[in-house]
């Protein structure tokens, strides 16, 4: 497929904005994965000319008439924002958020909404008040989740470029399943003002695309201070999407470490890739060393904590009186809270609420919030060990490929454990990516996830370009 900087470099040297656009709204109509739950056809178009006139009037815009999709999550001005719950159906976005309106700024144009977990809280998109997303390699399986719509958009070919956000996996594992790149930068690079907040010391918004490249324009577009949201980094950005010429050759010396007891558990076809890249790596001349991240194994249980406590506290806004869905059943003041969240929120969403209210209540909050704080400080301290011998870190992206569609809807342990390689990187707060890496015996995807220290985002994705180089 057409790459965004294939599409910018036309735009910018005259083709009208509107070709790739008009393709983009075309596929998108046609979408039969479910990945695409809204279409903003004239809003495109405008955006389209308007993007052709900056053009003729001069300017190169990184981004030049690209289309991308945004994750159901995100702010966009007088669209319809629902985080694919009935508690927001109608709800339309009074802003746009900060990463949406930069890279609409830097001419890229917003064709459609992508399908998503409920809320951001799942890993297969089977959470969806729209339904389920299928998987654009095999729809009998899932496209992994929650930004499953996103993944499976690009995947899918319908856009080059898309955002999601991750939280614990949200962005890569849906990646690692459809076969394309997935980047989680690193907390606060990406500013969050517009994103419908899930667990907002963990959430960061980021691309999906079909190369490193495309990726880490888009990173360089959307990364930067901005004054709306406090706990955006005041990090020096300049330069943050820039590669390396020669990917591969930037691979030399590179210092790859790697947590030898991943290998356990992981399905035979991903271990043969992590073997393969491992080994391609080395004869590239990278140099790999084992490290060990002592306390993961206790971030699923963490995060658990964590993420459902934040989120107890974040989703309290929705009450029926302030946003979207009011219950028309009720007498009393505390029924129609009671009752328009009964009515509101899917089970997966209830069950967090209820876990997060109960991990934050008096009595409870020093046995398990606060001690989950005490362990991800330790998750942190593992990451910093780690990375004082090595420059950054390989391994799977998801101990699995994509599995069948309600293969883990009854389980929500199974469920949680997609996420195993995927949430420590959140809860410490580094930036991950994950870059396809050719297929399992079944001719399934299997993404390989790099990470790198806190504020390391250039430096992951040029050692991402380099594992893309050597995947080909
Ligand atoms: N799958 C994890 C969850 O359900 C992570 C989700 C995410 O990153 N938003 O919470």
């Amino acid at each position: 497929m057409t790459t965004a900087l294939q599409i910018a470099s036309a735009v910018n040297a005259g083709t009208s904005a509107r070709v790739a656009v008009t393709a983009a709204l075309v596929k998108a109509k046609a979408d039969t994965t479910n990945a695409i739950i809204r279409v903003h056809e004239a809003r495109a178009l405008a955006a389209a000319d308007a993007v052709d006139a900056r053009i003729k009037a001069g300017e190169q815009l990184p981004l030049a008439g690209v289309p991308i999709a945004i994750k159901d999550n995100l702010n966009l001005q007088g669209v319809e924002v629902t985080a694919c719950s009935k508690i927001l159906k109608g709800y339309i976005a009074p802003y746009t958020a900060t990463a949406v309106e930069r890279l609409e700024a830097a001419g890229a144009i917003v064709v459609a909404t992508t399908n998503m977990d409920e809320f951001a809280m799942g890993s297969s998109n089977e959470n969806s008040a729209y339904g389920p997303v299928k998987n654009p390699v095999d729809p009998t399986r899932i496209p992994g989740g929650s930004s499953g719509g996103s993944a499976a958009a690009v995947a899918a070919g319908i856009v080059p470029l898309a955002l999601g956000s991750d939280t614990g996996g949200s962005i890569r594992q849906p990646a690692s399943l459809c076969g394309v790149v997935g980047l989680k930068p690193s907390y606060g690079t990406v500013s969050r003002y517009g994103l419908i907040a899930y667990g907002s010391s963990l959430d960061q918004i980021g691309p999906l695309s079909t190369t490193v490249a495309d990726t880490a324009v888009a990173l360089q577009v959307m990364a930067g201070k901005d004054p709306r949201d406090s706990t955006s980094a005041d990090r020096d950005a300049t330069g943050i999407g820039s590669l390396p010429a020669d990917a591969r050759a930037a691979l030399k010396g590179l210092r790859v470490g790697y947590v030898a007891a991943h290998e356990e558990g992981l399905a035979p076809g991903v271990r043969a890739r992590l073997t393969a890249a491992k080994e391609a790596l080395t004869a590239a001349g990278a140099v790999l060393v084992p490290v060990t991240l002592p306390h993961e194994r206790f971030a699923i249980a963490v995060y658990y904590i964590l993420a459902t406590g934040e989120a107890s506290s974040n989703l309290s806004r929705f009450d029926g009186i302030r946003y979207g869905h009011r219950t028309d059943s009720a007498t009393t003041l505390s029924e129609v809270y009671g009752k328009s969240r009964v009515e509101g929120f899917g089970a997966e969403v209830q069950r967090r609420i209820m876990l997060g209210t109960y991990v934050l209540s008096t009595g409870y909050y020093d046995a398990y919030y606060k001690k989950a704080q005490q362990v991800r400080r330790k998750i942190c301290d593992d990451y910093a060990n780690a990375f004082a011998s090595c420059d950054v870190l390989l391994g799977p992206a998801s101990p699995t490929t994509a599995f069948k569609v309600g293969e883990k809807t009854s389980d929500p342990l199974q469920m949680y454990l997609s996420d195993i390689f995927t949430i420590a990187t959140n809860l410490a707060g580094v930036p991950g990516i994950s870059v396809p890496f050719g297929t399992d015996e079944q001719g399934l995807p299997v993404g390989m996830q790099l990470q790198a220290p806190i504020g390391n985002d250039q430096r992951l994705l040029a050692a991402a370009a380099g594992i893309e180089a050597l995947a080909l």
